[in-house]
């Protein structure tokens, strides 16, 4: 349980995650979301491994949504961030 005086806080980030038994690797994934998931030379998606921003998160949506298999999702993330981490941090 977290409280005020807690040292750390949750920042919650979004990850692309695939499932690559489950992908057929025909890449529709890709077409929705062209600027986010590159294709591989045998048409298998290559996704980013760190934090969507939030403009990646809306095209991570549409290719989740378009996956006729389901093997991908959105993964989130609740990672603890140090009471003296930050700007503020620095100045003192
Ligand atoms: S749409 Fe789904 S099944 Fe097709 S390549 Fe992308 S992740 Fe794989």
């Amino acid at each position: 349980m977290s409280g005020p005086g807690d040292r750390t806080s949750a920042v919650a980030a979004s990850r692309l995650r695939i499932d690559p038994v489950a992908c057929d690797g025909v890449g529709v994934c890709a077409h929705l979301a062209p600027d986010l998931i590159e294709l591989d030379r045998w048409g298998y998606p290559v996704i980013p491994a760190g934090d969507l921003s939030r403009r990646e998160l809306a095209a991570a949506q549409r290719a989740v949504q378009g996956c006729p298999h389901k093997a991908m999702w959105i993964e989130r993330v609740d990672a603890p961030v140090p009471a003296n981490w930050g700007p503020a941090a620095q100045l003192s």
